[in-house]
């Protein structure tokens, strides 16, 4: 646990290791407070085959995107579609909403377009995550949520101060 502003979070610890290796991809696991809880969950974006590390490309531009939405939590799901991608006008809420195909059957949707694939994370965010931190990982490596939280706090002040 850590306390941020005032709030217990729990600390999420994310472990890769060139030994690990699935088919299909690297598996890195994920524990809360030091439980071990499961694996990292892959947000495909640009390497449908799998996260990898230690150089730039492809594969370490999906482990830079997934590790960013991991441990930021809900706050970089889009408010818009939800996560789900697919939105559909509503003339009620004079906008887009989250596609539904038990409410909207027959009705023409599409991709949202407020976000990149059900996240608001920017393309830019996660290729400064991928050259600072994904491509100088090692063989075996250890992340925390609070180092990629401290890393974001200082990419969006970078950000915003130019
Ligand atoms: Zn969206």
């Amino acid at each position: 646990m850590t306390v941020d502003n005032g709030v217990a979070v729990s600390v999420r610890t994310y472990s890769g290791s060139t030994g690990r290796e699935l088919v299909g991809g690297v598996v890195i696991a994920v524990s809360v407070d030091g439980e071990p809880t499961g694996v990292l969950r892959h947000q495909v974006m640009s390497s449908p085959t799998g996260m990898r590390w230690g150089y730039r490309g492809l594969g370490p531009k999906d482990l830079a995107r997934s590790l960013l939405i991991d441990a930021a939590g809900p706050s970089l799901l889009c408010g818009i579609c939800r996560g789900s991608t697919q939105v559909v006008f509503d003339e009620a809420a004079d906008g887009f909403v989250v596609f539904d195909p038990a409410i909207h059957e027959g009705r023409s949707h599409g991709p949202c377009g407020a976000c990149r694939r059900g996240f608001t994370l920017t393309h830019h965010e996660e290729s400064a995550f991928e050259a600072e931190v994904v491509a100088r990982l090692g063989r075996s490596w250890t992340l925390t949520s609070d180092q990629i939280v401290q890393w974001r706090r200082g990419y969006l002040r970078r950000t915003a101060a130019r």
